[in-house]
């Protein structure tokens, strides 16, 4: 308990109580029988506009139907999915506008999400803008990089798989299974486009404080997306944290994907020891078998901490 030296004896006790066994032991209890205070909601979400499977209609559409209450969707660099769907969404589901910007921590490269911001903010539009540019300056020079590897014409390649969609690795992993030079997408990520690969470039995204100034100058609230994805040791990682503070953070997300207790206690301390509240998503963005589906329980955090009650 020594972490938690600087916690409030409120939060800290708070903090115990919400994963006590008979806590713990009653959600296990419930999972599967919906009970009627259940609070499903998805901050992280993709669709066609970036790298996701769904469009933005057919994903919100199917958070109605899986009876989340509020909904965000966090493409990559760009809210045109979101502004699409904005105006019709289905009754029952409220969608919360959103996006997941990717920038840059020293040479650490940190993904932000922004949710409840004006999407029609000039700050806002012209950060977006920037980031376009710089997708498709880092699209150029995956493919003349993949092409010293043999792989011709990456860019066009990788530009129909996208469809118009933001630009990102997965459309070249996509042409590279369709041109045979990989097994499967991952395999592309493992031997060409993943971290320390030739397809790597990072130095190009904005930086972390610029790129959360802008969400709060937008009126929009900064999470600090998937924390122990970016494989950082304890001490860089509680650096990330007190920058993303400096830089006016609100919050950092204790749940991507499907739930994990151990990183959802790690993370939820590390919150309540700064201050910030926490966020929650499925990070979805196709259907995976053994995958996690759309939609978080909320209900058994504590009240005061989550930034679905401030959105
Ligand atoms: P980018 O936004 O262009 O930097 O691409 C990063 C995206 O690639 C992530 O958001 C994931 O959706 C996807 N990704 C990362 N690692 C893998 C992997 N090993 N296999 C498949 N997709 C991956
Ligand atoms: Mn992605
Ligand atoms: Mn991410
Ligand atoms: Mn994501």
């Amino acid at each position: 308990m020594f972490l938690f030296a600087n916690v409030s004896a409120r939060y800290l006790s708070a903090y115990v109580r919400q994963f006590s066994p008979t806590r713990l032991r009653d959600r296990l209890l419930t999972c599967g029988q919906r009970s009627v205070e259940t609070a499903l909601i998805d901050f992280h979400t993709h669709s066609t506009a970036s790298d996701g499977a769904l469009t933005p209609s057919e994903l919100v559409n199917r958070a109605a139907a899986a009876g989340i209450n509020t909904v965000a969707l966090t493409d990559h660099d760009t809210i045109a999915g979101f502004v699409s769907v904005a105006h019709s969404v289905p009754s029952g589901v409220r969608l919360v506008s959103g996006v997941e910007l990717s920038c840059q921590w020293g040479r650490v490269g940190i993904h932000v999400v922004g949710l409840g911001f004006d999407p029609t903010s000039p700050v806002l539009l012209d950060h977006l803008d920037g980031l376009d540019a710089a997708r498709l300056r880092r699209a150029e020079m995956i493919a003349q990089r993949l092409s010293k590897k043999g792989m011709q014409e990456a860019l066009e390649g990788a530009m129909t798989v996208a469809a118009g969609a933001q630009i990102g690795r997965p459309h070249f992993a996509r042409w590279m299974v369709k041109k045979g030079y990989v097994q499967n997408e991952n395999d592309a990520f493992k031997r060409f486009l993943g971290n320390g690969k030739v397809g790597d470039i990072s130095t190009l995204w904005p930086d972390l404080g610029r790129t959360v100034e802008t969400i709060k100058s937008a009126g929009g609230l900064a999470v600090l997306a998937h924390p122990l994805k970016y494989r950082l040791t304890a001490t860089r990682l509680n650096a990330l944290c007190a920058a993303f503070v400096a830089a006016g953070g609100s919050a950092i997300e204790v749940i991507n994907g499907r739930p994990v207790t151990g990183d959802i206690k790690r993370l939820v301390g590390m919150a309540v020891e700064r201050d910030l509240l926490i966020s929650v998503g499925s990070d979805f963005h196709r259907d995976v078998e053994y995958g996690a589906g759309l939609g978080i329980d909320t209900e058994g955090f504590l009240p005061g901490l989550g930034v679905w009650e401030r959105l």
